[in-house]
């Protein structure tokens, strides 16, 4: 593979997502000079936090794995080795109006809705999937005929079904079954083995705390942040270097990072001085057709490719609860409701750290233009409390501390038949131009330790010397 040591001195980064962080930080440890750039008003992308009545944490659900050895590594680096929580926690179902427990194998034995031969196939199909190694076959064919084929249609129809479309939609139609090989493989290498208890965990503070940590660690190294500034072309200069054109500036003149102790701390703002400044290359880590938009001097062919990346996108609810919703961290749902799954984050995280309340999330993955990003946060509170009462006698109206909404249309790229012979390329037909997104992760689902491995395959491919 190509590496290219011309890049090395002064390097501009779109996008402060984990990608964009551990690239500026492997960099910076170099003796390149760093700008990262974020059109956002602070750092960390889908992984950021935000406030949400009193309480400061992830705008996502995030658990590590003890699998996760890239994100475990990271945190390590910047001092937060001992602050992480290891914990076993529950997994629900909600099937046929009722919630149960499908935690450990007995209670796999006991679920309701399949009969013996059902649960004994399904077993063996994620047994099977987890010890599966080629990946670029399961390519070829589509998920609903792989599961199909290992599960039968009733458990596909009654178990399968359901939860592809919690993540894909209608989409999963169009779906590989290397999709559901990269999920089961994440799982698996969470257990010790089998259908063993899950051990998740968190840092004490939340992503708000790695983030704010990590920044500091950045600044610490000469990286330059800067927020609440979008990128909206590059430009090459007569002497090859690379500077960003139409820069848009976000409403403030300050940005804060929002910070685990709540309080704003952390000001990095430095516009003038970055845009002016001109780079000896550039590397985007943001999704696939804003790179082509702000490249325009790609090739046709380029553009096409990045362009043709389809993402799923997510509407996301916080709700802060005076009380539990239940004892899962994870309640799958196979029944029709306004979201596709039911995380407790309480249930996992103490409860202190959000005063005493639960924290759940009602995520619920859609396509880029679906209309439910056109509703408003009470309107999807309205929705969405609705179907709580229905599903939860216990819960009321009057339960809710505070209810926030996160909007993202492009989350993950859809792992389509034949996902990786369309992949977009790192290395452009542009010198020192670089294209590194989640749209390169081939054989994995989305998560932290996926981003910051192909930040540091990059690294070691392309940059190090
Ligand atoms: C609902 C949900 C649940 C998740 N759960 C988990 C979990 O449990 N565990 C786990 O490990 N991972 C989880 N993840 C995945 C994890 O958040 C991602 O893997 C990771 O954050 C991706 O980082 P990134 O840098 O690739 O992308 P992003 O975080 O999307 O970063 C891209 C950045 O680029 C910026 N940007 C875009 N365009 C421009 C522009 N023109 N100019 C300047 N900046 C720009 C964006 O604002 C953004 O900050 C979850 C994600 C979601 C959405």
């Amino acid at each position: 593979m190509a590496k290219n040591s011309l890049t090395t001195k002064n390097i501009a980064i779109v996008g402060s997502g984990f990608l964009g962080l551990t690239l500026a930080l492997r960099l910076a440890e170099t003796s390149a000079k760093v700008t990262v750039f974020e059109s956002a008003p602070e750092i960390g992308g889908l992984a950021s936090a935000w406030r949400i009545g009193d309480v400061v944490w992830d705008k996502h659900y995030h658990v590590t794995l003890l699998s996760d050895s890239f994100t475990k590594k990271i945190v390590e680096e910047i001092g937060l080795k001992d602050e992480f929580e290891w914990v076993e926690t529950k997994t629900g179902f909600y099937t046929d109006g009722k919630l149960v427990s499908m935690s450990n194998s007995l209670e796999f034995l006991k679920f309701p809705p399949l009969d013996l031969i059902s649960k004994f196939r399904l077993g063996a199909t994620i047994f099977y999937a987890s010890r599966v190694k080629d990946w670029k076959s399961l390519e070829k064919i589509s998920v609903e005929d792989w599961l199909t084929k290992l599960s039968g249609k009733r458990t596909f129809e009654k178990m399968w079904k359901p939860l592809l479309k919690a993540k894909l939609g209608e989409a999963y139609k169009k779906t590989s079954a290397a999709f559901i090989w990269a999920t089961i493989q994440r799982l698996y290498a969470a257990r010790n083995s089998g259908l063993k208890q899950e051990m998740f965990g968190y840092v004490r503070g939340g992503y708000a705390r790695v983030l704010e940590r990590f920044g500091e660690h950045l600044l610490n190294k000469g990286v330059e942040i800067c927020l609440n500034t979008r990128v909206e072309r590059i430009e090459k200069m007569e002497d090859g270097k690379w500077k960003m054109e139409n820069v848009r500036q976000s409403e403030g003149e300050v940005s804060k990072q929002v910070s685990a102790a709540g309080n704003s701390s952390f000001p990095i703002f430095h516009l003038p001085s970055s845009t002016e400044k001109e780079f000896d290359s550039v590397i985007l880590t943001c999704p696939a057709n804003v790179a082509s938009k702000i490249v325009p001097q790609l090739s046709e062919g380029e553009k096409t490719k990045l362009e043709n990346v389809k993402y799923q996108g997510i509407v996301c609810a916080s709700v802060l609860l005076k009380k539990s919703l239940s004892r899962f961290y994870v309640t799958n749902i196979t029944d029709e409701t306004p979201f596709t799954g039911i995380i407790e984050m309480s249930a996992l995280v103490d409860k202190a750290e959000f005063g005493g309340n639960a924290l759940v999330y009602l995520p619920k993955y859609v396509a880029p233009d679906d209309e439910l990003f056109e509703k408003s946060d009470a309107e999807i509170e309205e929705i969405f409390t609705g179907a709580l009462e229905k599903m939860y006698s216990h819960f009321k109206r009057e339960d809710v501390v505070a209810f926030k909404v996160s909007r993202v249309r492009q989350v993950f790229p859809l792992p389509t038949l034949n996902y990786s012979t369309n992949v977009p390329s790192v290395e452009t037909s542009l010198e020192n131009v670089f294209v590194v997104n989640s749209a390169q992760i081939m054989n994995g689902t989305l998560n932290v330790n996926e981003t910051v491995q192909l930040a540091e395959k990059f690294f070691e491919n392309y940059l190090a010397d």
